[in-house]
């Protein structure tokens, strides 16, 4: 074995960038996948970076959060924020082909002299620097042997994505294209007349469905999604919430209507935004048919809420990501509390940086604070057990601010922050 071999469980979006980044700095990588052999709830392909919810990646601006981190990746691995670039959909928008993305990134992986991507599922860890990015659907014994390494409980959030539908089963000849802004790429929206609305609310709320245990009162979802089912008891509500239709000047009336976000350049299927469900797939599809432009739908992929196991932070990790009580082990991805694919992949970005400098027989090097992937490995670090059991999302918040700043106008401040973390990445990038 090289001694400056690393092994990465979970070839995820996290444990991709875990693999990626530590490959691109000297480290010898077994990445474990146990995908096509054992399948799990949120995946359906064998690929690697498989992405379980939509495509989207959020705004590319740089004063929005997501778009930071997205920036920050670029400097920390530029060739996995390659992958986001070769799979856009468009101009304006980061919205990826999902199908696209994660074979780009599955390329990236086997191109790579330093990754071995071994089929297996992992139940004990490895010797040596480890990086654990095994999602959401980490199961026992891998779940025991992490609660035995960190000592730490694992808390639980609901985690949630709305059906895919095949688009040649849609009849789209009532349906709007509106560019959300003037030069954007069209939002397809399906109208909906009041009866089919009810029609559609009655279903959802009488449906069958498929909980995870116990969760019904208490569920909400990450990134503040809704599960459908809890606003189906009010038609008005879901309107006006999820059926909202689309506003502004370039549309000619008003109402509710269903939004279909296409999975592929192709718009060969959509994902119908917002309806997050738990359903079961048969409910799901009788639900959808009362919408006569749906009356012939197939869902290929149903809409899903799964039970999210994480780590505590406080209890579990420092800010460099590795256990506080197994410092050879690091977390990425949801294992450490953070929603969402670039919260992912920054975070097994810093793990694998992290793995690769213990293989070096280096400690590892927490992140910039004033950076937005800093900030988040901080917060995930300082995260109580006892506290609320949200995700964490990337956000302005988190970042520092500082006593010289005061007085200056918001957008001055934000602009700072923007400046200092984008030179403290590059920094640590460089290191
Ligand atoms: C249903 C659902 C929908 C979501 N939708 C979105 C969304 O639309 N947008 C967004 O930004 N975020 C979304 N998220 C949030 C989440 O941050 C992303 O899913 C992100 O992809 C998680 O990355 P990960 O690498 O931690 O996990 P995954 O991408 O799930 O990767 C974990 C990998 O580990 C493998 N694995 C697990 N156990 C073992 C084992 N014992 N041995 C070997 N391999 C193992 C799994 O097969 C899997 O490939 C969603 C989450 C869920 C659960």
């Amino acid at each position: 074995m090289s001694l400056k071999r690393i092994s990465v469980i979970g070839a995820g979006v996290a444990g991709c960038a875990a693999a990626i980044s530590a490959a691109a700095r000297g480290a010898d990588v077994l990445l474990y996948e146990q995908r096509p052999l054992r399948s799990t709830p949120v995946h359906t392909t064998g690929i690697p970076a498989e992405l379980c919810g939509g495509g989207d990646f959020g705004a590319e601006e740089t004063d929005r959060a997501g778009g930071l981190l997205n920036a920050e990746l670029r400097e920390l691995v530029p060739s996995l924020s390659s992958c986001i670039d070769a799979a856009r959909m468009g101009e304006h928008t980061l919205l990826v082909a999902r199908e696209a993305f994660s074979q780009a990134v599955r390329d990236l992986v086997e191109a790579s002299p330093r990754i071995e991507l071994r089929e297996e599922h992992v139940a004990a860890l490895p010797d040596g620097p480890v990086v654990i990015a095994s999602g959401p659907a980490t199961w026992s014994p891998l779940a025991r042997a992490i609660h035995a390494a960190s000592g730490a409980p694992f808390v639980f959030s609901y985690c949630g994505r709305p059906p895919l539908i095949a688009a040649d089963s849609v009849d789209l000849s009532e349906a709007l294209f509106v560019p959300p802004y003037p030069g954007a790429e069209p939002t397809i929206f399906l109208p909906l007349s009041d009866d089919e609305v009810a029609g559609l609310a009655r279903l959802i709320a009488s449906g069958a469905r498929d909980h995870p245990a116990g969760l019904e009162p208490q569920m909400v979802l990450a990134d503040e999604q809704v599960p459908v089912e809890r606003l189906a008891a009010d038609a008005d509500e879901l309107a006006s919430t999820i059926l909202r239709g689309p506003r502004g000047p370039q549309v000619q009336t008003e109402g509710p209507a269903l939004c279909l976000v296409p999975d592929d350049p192709e718009q060969s299927a959509f994902h119908l935004q917002g309806l997050c469900t738990s359903l079961t797939t048969a409910a799901q599809q009788s639900a959808l048919a009362a919408v006569a432009a749906l009356s012939e739908v197939r869902v290929l992929r149903p809409g899903l809420i799964h039970r999210t196991p994480w780590l505590a932070g406080r209890e579990a990790t420092l800010s460099s990501l590795e256990l506080e009580r197994l410092s050879r082990v690091l977390l990425a991805g949801t294992l450490t509390g953070a929603w969402g694919y670039l919260e992912a992949m920054a975070t097994g970005a810093v793990a694998g940086v992290g793995a690769a400098s213990l293989a070096d027989g280096r400690s590892p090097l927490p992140p910039p604070p004033d950076s937005m992937t800093g900030a988040l490995c901080y917060a995930i670090a300082r995260r109580e057990p006892q506290g609320d059991s949200r995700m964490l999302r990337a956000n302005f918040g988190m970042l520092p601010e500082r006593p010289q700043d005061e007085g200056m106008s918001k957008t001055e401040r934000r602009r700072g922050q923007i400046e200092r973390a984008l030179n403290a990445m590059r920094e640590y990038a460089g290191r």
